[in-house]
Protein backbone atom coordinates (compact mmCIF):
# COMPACT_ATOMS: atom_id res chain seq x y z
CA UNK A 1 0.00 0.00 0.00
CA UNK A 2 1.30 3.60 -0.59
CA UNK A 3 2.04 5.72 2.23
CA UNK A 4 3.05 9.41 2.61
CA UNK A 5 5.15 10.22 5.34
CA UNK A 6 6.73 13.58 6.23
CA UNK A 7 4.89 16.60 7.20
CA UNK A 8 2.57 16.55 4.40
CA UNK A 9 1.06 12.69 4.54
CA UNK A 10 -0.76 12.70 7.76
CA UNK A 11 -4.05 10.78 8.47
CA UNK A 12 -6.78 12.10 6.65
CA UNK A 13 -4.64 12.29 3.48
CA UNK A 14 -3.43 8.66 4.20
CA UNK A 15 -7.24 7.59 4.04
CA UNK A 16 -8.05 9.52 1.18
CA UNK A 17 -5.43 7.91 -0.95
CA UNK A 18 -6.30 4.85 0.77
CA UNK A 19 -9.56 4.64 -0.30
CA UNK A 20 -8.62 5.98 -4.08
CA UNK A 21 -6.55 2.75 -4.56
CA UNK A 22 -9.20 0.77 -3.35
CA UNK A 23 -12.08 2.23 -5.09
CA UNK A 24 -13.80 2.81 -2.09
CA UNK A 25 -16.35 5.08 -1.60
CA UNK A 26 -16.21 7.90 0.71
CA UNK A 27 -19.02 6.13 2.95
CA UNK A 28 -18.45 6.35 6.84
CA UNK A 29 -18.04 2.12 6.89
CA UNK A 30 -15.21 2.86 4.71
CA UNK A 31 -13.33 5.57 6.17
CA UNK A 32 -13.92 3.52 9.52
CA UNK A 33 -12.06 0.68 7.93
CA UNK A 34 -9.67 3.15 6.20
CA UNK A 35 -9.04 4.60 9.90
CA UNK A 36 -8.45 1.11 12.03
CA UNK A 37 -5.75 0.50 9.35
CA UNK A 38 -4.20 3.66 8.91
CA UNK A 39 -4.06 4.89 12.70
CA UNK A 40 -1.96 1.43 13.80
CA UNK A 41 0.30 1.11 10.52
CA UNK A 42 2.19 -1.52 12.69
CA UNK A 43 -0.69 -3.09 14.39
CA UNK A 44 -2.60 -6.78 13.27
CA UNK A 45 -4.91 -5.77 10.62
CA UNK A 46 -2.70 -2.83 8.90
CA UNK A 47 -0.07 -5.71 8.50
CA UNK A 48 -2.94 -8.26 7.45
CA UNK A 49 -3.78 -5.48 4.74
CA UNK A 50 0.05 -5.00 3.42
CA UNK A 51 0.34 -8.47 3.13
CA UNK A 52 -2.80 -9.03 1.01
CA UNK A 53 -2.11 -6.00 -1.15
CA UNK A 54 1.55 -7.03 -1.62
CA UNK A 55 2.57 -6.23 -5.44
CA UNK A 56 -0.37 -3.08 -5.47
CA UNK A 57 -3.49 -6.21 -5.54
CA UNK A 58 -6.88 -4.53 -4.31
CA UNK A 59 -8.37 -5.92 -1.33
CA UNK A 60 -11.68 -7.86 -2.28
CA UNK A 61 -14.73 -7.39 -0.64
CA UNK A 62 -14.33 -10.94 1.35
CA UNK A 63 -10.51 -9.40 2.44
CA UNK A 64 -12.72 -6.05 3.98
CA UNK A 65 -14.97 -7.99 5.63
CA UNK A 66 -12.54 -10.95 7.10
CA UNK A 67 -10.56 -7.45 8.59
CA UNK A 68 -13.91 -6.58 10.58
CA UNK A 69 -14.62 -3.95 7.85
CA UNK A 70 -17.63 -3.67 5.40
CA UNK A 71 -18.64 -2.79 2.18
CA UNK A 72 -21.41 -0.69 1.40
CA UNK A 73 -23.74 -1.11 -1.31
CA UNK A 74 -22.90 -4.55 -2.10
CA UNK A 75 -25.48 -7.04 -0.49
CA UNK A 76 -24.50 -10.85 0.01
CA UNK A 77 -26.58 -13.20 2.03
CA UNK A 78 -23.97 -12.38 5.18
CA UNK A 79 -23.80 -8.82 4.69
CA UNK A 80 -27.96 -8.83 4.92
CA UNK A 81 -28.26 -10.39 7.90
CA UNK A 82 -29.51 -8.80 11.21
CA UNK A 83 -27.10 -8.39 13.42
CA UNK A 84 -26.94 -9.50 17.36
CA UNK A 85 -28.04 -8.04 19.90
CA UNK A 86 -24.13 -7.97 21.19
CA UNK A 87 -23.35 -6.41 17.91
CA UNK A 88 -26.21 -3.73 18.53
CA UNK A 89 -24.63 -2.78 22.11
CA UNK A 90 -21.12 -2.09 20.35
CA UNK A 91 -22.40 -0.25 18.06
CA UNK A 92 -24.66 1.57 19.72
CA UNK A 93 -21.20 2.08 22.29
CA UNK A 94 -19.26 3.38 19.41
CA UNK A 95 -22.15 5.60 18.13
CA UNK A 96 -22.35 7.05 21.86
CA UNK A 97 -18.60 7.72 21.85
CA UNK A 98 -18.49 9.34 18.54
CA UNK A 99 -21.69 11.66 19.69
CA UNK A 100 -19.49 12.51 23.42
CA UNK A 101 -16.54 13.10 21.26
CA UNK A 102 -18.06 15.84 18.85
CA UNK A 103 -19.48 17.51 21.57
CA UNK A 104 -16.22 17.44 23.45
CA UNK A 105 -14.86 18.26 20.07
CA UNK A 106 -17.24 21.55 19.17
CA UNK A 107 -17.26 22.72 23.30
CA UNK A 108 -12.79 22.78 22.72
CA UNK A 109 -13.44 24.86 19.89
CA UNK A 110 -15.69 27.18 21.38
CA UNK A 111 -13.90 27.92 24.31
CA UNK A 112 -11.03 27.96 22.34
CA UNK A 113 -12.64 31.03 19.91
CA UNK A 114 -14.10 32.79 22.88
CA UNK A 115 -10.83 33.14 24.80
CA UNK A 116 -9.25 34.61 21.98
CA UNK A 117 -12.52 37.32 21.58
CA UNK A 118 -11.55 37.87 25.53
CA UNK A 119 -7.91 38.27 24.89
CA UNK A 120 -8.49 40.57 21.80
CA UNK A 121 -11.06 42.73 24.25
CA UNK A 122 -8.70 42.47 27.16
CA UNK A 123 -5.79 43.79 25.18
CA UNK A 124 -7.84 47.07 23.82
CA UNK A 125 -8.34 48.12 27.37
CA UNK A 126 -4.73 49.77 27.10
CA UNK A 127 -5.62 51.98 24.14
CA UNK A 128 -8.45 53.21 26.14
CA UNK A 129 -8.55 56.55 28.42
CA UNK A 130 -8.22 55.73 31.96
CA UNK A 131 -11.06 55.71 33.33
CA UNK A 132 -12.03 55.11 37.23
CA UNK A 133 -13.15 51.15 37.60
CA UNK A 134 -10.67 50.02 34.11
CA UNK A 135 -8.57 48.55 35.96
CA UNK A 136 -10.43 46.11 37.93
CA UNK A 137 -11.99 46.08 34.67
CA UNK A 138 -8.83 44.41 32.94
CA UNK A 139 -8.13 42.83 36.06
CA UNK A 140 -11.50 40.62 35.79
CA UNK A 141 -10.99 40.03 32.40
CA UNK A 142 -6.85 38.64 33.00
CA UNK A 143 -9.07 35.97 35.84
CA UNK A 144 -11.21 34.84 32.80
CA UNK A 145 -8.80 34.62 30.19
CA UNK A 146 -6.80 32.49 32.66
CA UNK A 147 -9.96 30.40 33.59
CA UNK A 148 -10.93 29.84 29.80
CA UNK A 149 -7.49 28.71 29.12
CA UNK A 150 -7.88 26.51 31.87
CA UNK A 151 -10.89 25.07 30.23
CA UNK A 152 -9.68 24.99 27.01
CA UNK A 153 -6.61 22.61 28.22
CA UNK A 154 -9.22 20.12 29.95
CA UNK A 155 -11.42 20.33 26.94
CA UNK A 156 -8.33 19.16 24.58
CA UNK A 157 -7.45 16.59 27.11
CA UNK A 158 -11.26 15.14 27.15
CA UNK A 159 -10.87 15.43 23.07
CA UNK A 160 -8.16 12.88 22.99
CA UNK A 161 -9.56 10.53 25.34
CA UNK A 162 -12.99 10.62 23.66
CA UNK A 163 -10.67 10.07 20.44
CA UNK A 164 -8.81 7.25 21.98
CA UNK A 165 -11.90 5.90 23.49
CA UNK A 166 -13.70 5.74 20.18
CA UNK A 167 -10.37 3.50 18.57
CA UNK A 168 -9.87 1.22 21.11
CA UNK A 169 -13.51 0.81 20.96
CA UNK A 170 -13.51 0.19 17.18
CA UNK A 171 -10.28 -2.30 17.59
CA UNK A 172 -12.13 -4.20 20.57
CA UNK A 173 -14.97 -5.13 17.63
CA UNK A 174 -12.78 -6.05 15.03
CA UNK A 175 -10.40 -7.51 17.75
CA UNK A 176 -12.76 -9.92 19.27
CA UNK A 177 -14.34 -11.57 16.24
CA UNK A 178 -11.35 -12.22 14.08
CA UNK A 179 -8.46 -14.86 14.13
CA UNK A 180 -5.50 -12.84 14.28
CA UNK A 181 -3.42 -15.37 12.46
CA UNK A 182 -5.42 -16.19 9.44
CA UNK A 183 -7.28 -12.39 9.24
CA UNK A 184 -10.73 -14.79 9.05
CA UNK A 185 -13.42 -14.32 11.58
CA UNK A 186 -13.39 -16.40 14.70
CA UNK A 187 -15.49 -19.35 16.20
CA UNK A 188 -17.51 -16.20 18.18
CA UNK A 189 -18.36 -14.37 15.05
CA UNK A 190 -19.65 -17.86 13.30
CA UNK A 191 -21.83 -18.46 16.70
CA UNK A 192 -23.00 -15.05 15.85
CA UNK A 193 -23.17 -15.53 12.06
CA UNK A 194 -24.85 -18.97 12.47
CA UNK A 195 -27.56 -17.38 14.67
CA UNK A 196 -28.43 -14.20 12.81
CA UNK A 197 -29.03 -16.37 9.43
CA UNK A 198 -31.69 -14.65 7.61
CA UNK A 199 -34.71 -17.25 6.60
CA UNK A 200 -34.18 -15.11 3.48
CA UNK A 201 -31.12 -16.60 2.38
CA UNK A 202 -32.29 -20.72 2.96
CA UNK A 203 -31.41 -23.03 2.83
CA UNK A 204 -27.89 -23.07 4.82
CA UNK A 205 -25.29 -25.17 4.61
CA UNK A 206 -22.75 -26.09 7.36
CA UNK A 207 -19.12 -27.38 6.52
CA UNK A 208 -16.29 -27.79 8.94
CA UNK A 209 -12.80 -28.24 7.36
CA UNK A 210 -9.92 -29.99 9.01
CA UNK A 211 -5.98 -30.23 7.71
CA UNK A 212 -5.09 -33.88 6.96
CA UNK A 213 -2.20 -34.83 9.40
CA UNK A 214 -1.78 -31.38 9.92
CA UNK A 215 0.48 -32.30 13.07
CA UNK A 216 3.59 -33.61 11.15
CA UNK A 217 3.56 -30.57 9.27
CA UNK A 218 4.89 -28.44 12.63
CA UNK A 219 6.80 -31.97 13.93
CA UNK A 220 8.74 -31.84 10.23
CA UNK A 221 9.15 -27.68 9.54
CA UNK A 222 8.42 -26.22 12.49
CA UNK A 223 5.43 -24.54 13.99
CA UNK A 224 6.09 -21.17 12.41
CA UNK A 225 5.70 -23.08 8.83
CA UNK A 226 2.96 -24.78 10.40
CA UNK A 227 1.06 -20.94 11.05
CA UNK A 228 2.18 -20.30 7.43
CA UNK A 229 0.41 -23.47 6.26
CA UNK A 230 -2.78 -22.17 8.51
CA UNK A 231 -2.87 -19.07 6.74
CA UNK A 232 -2.42 -20.39 3.35
CA UNK A 233 -4.98 -22.53 3.56
CA UNK A 234 -7.06 -20.15 5.19
CA UNK A 235 -6.73 -17.80 2.28
CA UNK A 236 -7.62 -20.46 -0.42
CA UNK A 237 -11.04 -21.37 1.55
CA UNK A 238 -11.80 -17.70 1.21
CA UNK A 239 -10.87 -17.69 -2.29
CA UNK A 240 -12.99 -20.74 -3.22
CA UNK A 241 -16.10 -19.98 -1.21
CA UNK A 242 -16.49 -16.24 -2.17
CA UNK A 243 -19.76 -14.66 -0.55
CA UNK A 244 -20.09 -17.36 2.28
CA UNK A 245 -18.73 -17.02 5.69
CA UNK A 246 -15.04 -18.20 6.76
CA UNK A 247 -13.84 -18.85 10.04
CA UNK A 248 -11.00 -20.43 12.11
CA UNK A 249 -13.14 -22.81 14.50
CA UNK A 250 -10.01 -23.77 16.28
CA UNK A 251 -6.79 -24.80 15.58
CA UNK A 252 -6.54 -26.51 12.11
CA UNK A 253 -10.23 -26.85 11.90
CA UNK A 254 -12.10 -23.99 9.61
CA UNK A 255 -16.00 -23.70 9.60
CA UNK A 256 -18.12 -22.29 6.77
CA UNK A 257 -21.58 -20.93 6.71
CA UNK A 258 -23.03 -21.30 3.36
CA UNK A 259 -26.32 -19.43 2.16
CA UNK A 260 -28.48 -19.62 -0.67
CA UNK A 261 -27.23 -23.12 -1.69
CA UNK A 262 -28.70 -26.62 -1.38
CA UNK A 263 -26.55 -29.38 0.47
CA UNK A 264 -25.73 -30.69 -3.22
CA UNK A 265 -24.45 -27.01 -4.25
CA UNK A 266 -22.82 -26.52 -0.89
CA UNK A 267 -20.30 -29.77 -0.91
CA UNK A 268 -19.75 -28.74 -4.64
CA UNK A 269 -18.58 -25.42 -3.27
CA UNK A 270 -16.47 -27.45 -0.37
CA UNK A 271 -14.93 -30.04 -2.88
CA UNK A 272 -13.85 -27.16 -5.51
CA UNK A 273 -11.79 -26.16 -2.22
CA UNK A 274 -10.61 -29.49 -1.01
CA UNK A 275 -9.26 -29.68 -4.87
CA UNK A 276 -7.49 -26.03 -5.33
CA UNK A 277 -5.82 -26.89 -2.09
CA UNK A 278 -4.79 -30.44 -3.06
CA UNK A 279 -3.39 -29.23 -6.25
CA UNK A 280 -1.45 -26.55 -4.56
CA UNK A 281 2.50 -26.46 -4.11
CA UNK A 282 3.65 -25.33 -0.80
CA UNK A 283 7.30 -24.31 -0.14
CA UNK A 284 9.21 -23.50 2.99
CA UNK A 285 9.50 -19.97 2.71
CA UNK A 286 13.03 -20.06 4.20
CA UNK A 287 14.50 -23.25 2.89
CA UNK A 288 12.83 -23.57 -0.42
CA UNK A 289 11.88 -27.49 0.54
CA UNK A 290 8.82 -28.06 -0.68
CA UNK A 291 5.97 -29.40 1.57
CA UNK A 292 4.30 -32.29 0.31
CA UNK A 293 1.07 -32.43 -0.69
CA UNK A 294 -1.46 -30.46 1.92
CA UNK A 295 -5.10 -31.92 2.02
CA UNK A 296 -7.92 -31.12 3.75
CA UNK A 297 -11.18 -33.16 4.54
CA UNK A 298 -14.38 -32.04 5.33
CA UNK A 299 -18.08 -32.64 6.38
CA UNK A 300 -21.07 -30.36 4.84
CA UNK A 301 -24.39 -30.90 6.35
CA UNK A 302 -27.61 -28.89 5.73
CA UNK A 303 -28.72 -26.77 8.88
CA UNK A 304 -33.05 -27.50 9.53
CA UNK A 305 -35.29 -25.95 11.11
CA UNK A 306 -34.84 -27.94 14.44
CA UNK A 307 -31.15 -27.70 14.50
CA UNK A 308 -29.72 -25.44 16.71
CA UNK A 309 -25.78 -24.95 15.75
CA UNK A 310 -24.54 -27.83 18.53
CA UNK A 311 -26.72 -30.31 16.45
CA UNK A 312 -25.50 -29.00 13.17
CA UNK A 313 -21.77 -28.62 14.11
CA UNK A 314 -22.11 -32.18 15.56
CA UNK A 315 -23.42 -33.58 12.48
CA UNK A 316 -20.92 -31.80 10.66
CA UNK A 317 -18.42 -33.17 12.82
CA UNK A 318 -19.54 -36.84 12.25
CA UNK A 319 -19.34 -36.37 8.48
CA UNK A 320 -15.65 -34.81 8.97
CA UNK A 321 -14.91 -37.80 10.80
CA UNK A 322 -16.04 -40.06 8.31
CA UNK A 323 -14.35 -38.15 5.43
CA UNK A 324 -10.71 -38.64 8.12
CA UNK A 325 -12.01 -42.89 8.22
CA UNK A 326 -12.16 -43.17 4.21
CA UNK A 327 -9.06 -41.74 3.98
CA UNK A 328 -8.61 -38.14 4.20
CA UNK A 329 -8.68 -35.36 1.32
CA UNK A 330 -12.28 -35.82 0.81
CA UNK A 331 -15.49 -34.12 1.36
CA UNK A 332 -18.52 -36.02 3.15
CA UNK A 333 -22.07 -34.65 2.68
CA UNK A 334 -25.25 -35.11 4.19
P1 LIG B 1 -5.95 -35.47 11.24
O1 LIG B 1 -5.74 -35.74 9.80
O2 LIG B 1 -6.56 -36.62 11.95
O3 LIG B 1 -6.71 -34.21 11.46
O4 LIG B 1 -4.50 -35.31 11.88
P2 LIG B 1 -3.86 -34.00 12.48
O5 LIG B 1 -2.42 -34.25 12.71
O6 LIG B 1 -4.19 -32.84 11.63
O7 LIG B 1 -4.69 -33.85 13.81
P3 LIG B 1 -4.27 -33.69 15.31
O8 LIG B 1 -5.52 -33.28 16.01
O9 LIG B 1 -3.56 -34.91 15.81
O10 LIG B 1 -3.22 -32.51 15.33
C1 LIG B 1 -3.58 -31.19 15.07
C2 LIG B 1 -2.35 -30.35 15.23
O11 LIG B 1 -2.61 -29.01 14.89
C3 LIG B 1 -1.84 -30.37 16.64
C4 LIG B 1 -1.57 -28.92 16.95
O12 LIG B 1 -0.29 -28.72 17.47
C5 LIG B 1 -1.67 -28.23 15.60
N1 LIG B 1 -2.13 -26.86 15.72
C6 LIG B 1 -3.30 -26.41 16.25
N2 LIG B 1 -3.34 -25.07 16.20
C7 LIG B 1 -2.17 -24.64 15.65
C8 LIG B 1 -1.62 -23.36 15.33
O13 LIG B 1 -2.21 -22.31 15.56
N3 LIG B 1 -0.40 -23.34 14.74
C9 LIG B 1 0.31 -24.48 14.47
N4 LIG B 1 1.49 -24.36 13.88
N5 LIG B 1 -0.17 -25.70 14.77
C10 LIG B 1 -1.40 -25.78 15.35
MG1 LIG C 1 -6.21 -32.23 11.34
MG1 LIG D 1 -8.35 -31.13 14.04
Amino acid sequence: MARRDGPGGDLFDRIGLFLAEQRLSADPEHYRFAHAILSDPDGPIARAVAHLVDGGVRLSRKDIERLGGRVAGVGNPVDAQPRSPEQDIAADACGQVDGFADIVRSMYDETREFGRDLAQSAAAFEHLPRIAGLDEIARIAGTMITRVHDAEARLEQATQEADALREKLAEARVDARLDLLTGLHNRRAFEEAFEARDPAFAPWCLALCDIDRFKRINDDHGHPVGDRVLAAVAGALVGTCQGHFVARHGGEEFAILLGSVTLAQAAGIVEDSRAAIAAKRFRDRDTEALLGQITISAGVTAIHAADTIETALERADRLLYTAKAAGRNQVASA
